[in-house]
């Protein structure tokens, strides 16, 4: 059974933990870098970083020193999945930064935070991704303005890009875990197959 980390420090864990658990998979909420690293290496074989406030979650990272061992687990190839902050916080570039915020800077993107107006501020949709239609739910989401040469386009939403993959990093501007769709963690992170729990 592969255990997925739950970056645990703000924001929408507990929906991400349940769906997770729903998969069959083991789940480790990360607080601190113990959590995620042990005497014998990465304690975890994949990783989700949750939506929330980008800026607060940065700032937490960096105070309980999980940033740097965070951003070197992922540059090493561990799967990842962040969702709306979590896409913010992975992203190389933010258009619009909170003053002194930071990332993990390690998808080769720029994102525009709070970037839709308010007709999809907070609303369902159904999306037709390269993975499959799924069914998700937006929230004060960013959206992708800009993508590298290596990330692949995997989601589009009013005209925008709202979901992208570079290798074994994915980011999401919405949230699949909310409507209890279960495409994103599976596809993305290997957990299960095409077909499903
Ligand atoms: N607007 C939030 C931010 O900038 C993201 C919203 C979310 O994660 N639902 O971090």
């Amino acid at each position: 059974r592969p255990t997925v980390g739950v970056l645990a420090l703000q924001g929408g864990v507990r929906e991400h933990i349940r769906l997770l658990e729903g998969l069959g998979v083991r789940v480790t909420p990360l607080r601190v870098p113990a959590d995620l690293t042990g005497a014998d290496g990465l304690r975890v074989d994949a990783l989700v970083l949750p939506g929330g406030e980008s800026s607060t979650i940065d700032r937490l990272l960096r105070l309980v020193g999980l940033r740097e061992p965070l951003a070197a687990a992922i540059r090493g190839g561990l799967p990842t999945l962040g969702t709306c902050a979590g896409l913010i916080l992975l992203a190389r570039r933010i258009l619009d930064p909170a003053p002194g915020q930071q990332t993990l800077d390690v998808l080769d993107v720029t994102v525009q935070r709070n970037a839709f107006g308010p007709q999809v501020d907070s609303a369902e949709a159904d999306l037709d991704t390269t993975l499959g239609p799924a069914r998700v739910a937006f929230i004060r989401a960013p959206r992708v303005t800009e993508v590298g040469p290596g990330v692949e386009v995997v989601a589009r939403h009013a005209g925008h890009v709202v979901g992208v993959r570079q290798g074994s990093i994915a980011g999401l501007s919405f949230h699949p875990e909310l409507t209890g769709e279960t495409l994103f963690h599976r596809r993305l992170l290997g957990l299960g197959g095409d077909d499903g729990p």
